[in-house]
């Protein structure tokens, strides 16, 4: 798989940009706020149908369009090359009721012309994006790992997504059902048919995460130790809400990150729980939770308050590591990610790494630079081309971007 061709119109600052893209590396160079990190947000959002860093998608129109279109809009299409099949995705926003009226903007997304559903994008177009504001999953709320999981699992298994999506809206609806009890007797079997949706959705998802994250504490520990040359032994670890393993059946937390600091090896992970047991857990506990539930009018068990936990050699990466440190282990994750990726759909997906090189030391740059020369297709961001030695960039496709213009570039041209 690999993306041959991204067009963009009004999308940020790009007022027009048609770019064929080869396989192996490209080479975006740019000094600051030129349009880099714009770039693979275009790429992104025709990847996933959202933006991973606009709150809204106004945000993602370029001014000039609210302004001179007399009905303004922006689109991001682009090729994808499958198996010797072109597919073209593309996304269309457009402000409703033309220029100058306050409403909303309209989105259209159409995979070969015929218009689907945004969820319908995901798997398409596959990618692992690294952005430096991502050091926050590891560094950051529970909620930043959530949000990283889920984006993960959609672009690999679109029932996920859906239970996902369905679970969020269960989530609102039973909180408001809860409340609604607060000081009355409450109707069991509107209680019974809140607290099966929730089970229903929650144990896939729960499941899925289970799954994923012993995966994913693998393939971690393997790109960690390529990133670091072996400082530090790496793993992760799902913390789900749930207690999806009897406290008595547990080993104690210290006692483990001793275990582990002096003998890593053994460890040996949870074991994965069927979906049957993890339904059972999860019935039992709303049993238990019913009281305290209404009192607080929110549901207090369940995936949206899961969390993961990096820990290196038994220690807390959130809470221990330095800048450094955390930086390393989310970029570890992103590169297992696209190992994960492509054991899952059976093509690797793009990688977009903005501007990661500059935080790193010369060695792990080295290493970084190994690891991006063997997936099929990969697109950096840089401000500066010293941070590329000689020969790798020679082996890239290099470009520059200016006011949200880009320009083919030799290395030897400065
Ligand atoms: P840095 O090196 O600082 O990360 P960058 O090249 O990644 O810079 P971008 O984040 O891509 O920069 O942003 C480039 C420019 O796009 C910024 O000057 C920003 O103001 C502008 N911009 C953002 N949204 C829009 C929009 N909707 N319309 C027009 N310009 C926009
Ligand atoms: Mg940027």
């Amino acid at each position: 798989m690999y993306l041959q061709h991204i067009s963009l119109k009004n999308f940020r600052n790009y007022l027009r940009l048609e770019l064929d893209l080869p396989q192996g590396v490209t080479v975006v160079q740019g000094r600051n706020a030129q349009g880099k990190t714009n770039l693979l947000e275009a790429i992104a959002y025709l990847a996933t149908g959202k933006s991973l860093r606009a709150l809204t998608e106004r945000e993602l129109v370029h001014w000039l369009a609210f302004e001179q279109e007399p009905i303004p809009y922006a689109e991001v299409a682009g090729d994808v090359l499958r198996d010797g099949i072109v597919t073209r995705l593309r996304i269309v926003l457009t402000q409703q009721g033309g220029r100058g009226s306050g409403s909303g903007l309209r989105k259209v997304v159409m995979i070969n012309g015929v218009r689907q559903r945004a969820i319908d994008l995901l798997g398409i177009l596959p990618i692992v994006l690294f952005l430096p504001e991502d050091i926050s999953l590891v560094s950051g709320p529970p909620s930043a790992r959530r949000k990283y999981l889920n984006l993960l699992l959609c672009q690999i298994d679109r029932e996920y997504c859906s239970h996902l999506d369905a679970y969020t809206k269960v989530v609102t609806r039973r909180n408001a059902q809860l409340r609604s009890f607060q000081g009355k007797r409450p109707d069991p079997t509107l209680l019974a048919f809140w607290n099966d949706a929730l089970v229903e959705h929650g144990t896939y998802i729960i499941h899925r995460r289970q799954e994923i994250i012993a995966r994913l504490d693998e393939l971690v520990r393997e790109q960690h130790r390529i990133l670091t040359a072996g400082h530090g032994r790496l793993r992760v670890e799902y913390r789900p809400s749930l207690t999806l393993i009897p406290p008595s059946t547990q080993v104690p937390k210290a006692q483990l990150a001793l275990a582990l600091a002096k003998e890593p090896v053994a460890y040996t992970p949870p074991p994965i729980l069927p979906p049957h047991k993890i339904r059972k857990r999860f019935q039992e506990t709303l049993n238990t939770l019913q009281r305290e539930e209404i009192e607080a009018g929110a549901t207090l068990v369940g995936p949206h308050r899961d969390e993961m936990a990096f820990l290196l050699d038994g220690r807390d990466v959130r809470t221990f590591g330095s800048r450094g440190q955390q930086r390393t282990v989310a970029l570890a994750v992103k590169l297992a990610e696209v190992q994960l990726i492509e054991e899952a759909l059976g093509t690797s997906p793009l990688l977009l790494l903005d501007d990661v090189m500059s935080e790193l030391d010369e060695e792990r740059r080295a290493r970084v630079l190994h690891v991006v020369r063997q997936v099929p297709q990969a697109i950096l961001t840089t401000t500066d081309w010293d941070v590329f030695d000689a020969d790798f960039l020679a082996h890239a496709y290099c470009l520059q971007v200016n006011e949200g213009i880009l320009t083919e570039k030799t290395p030897d041209t400065p």
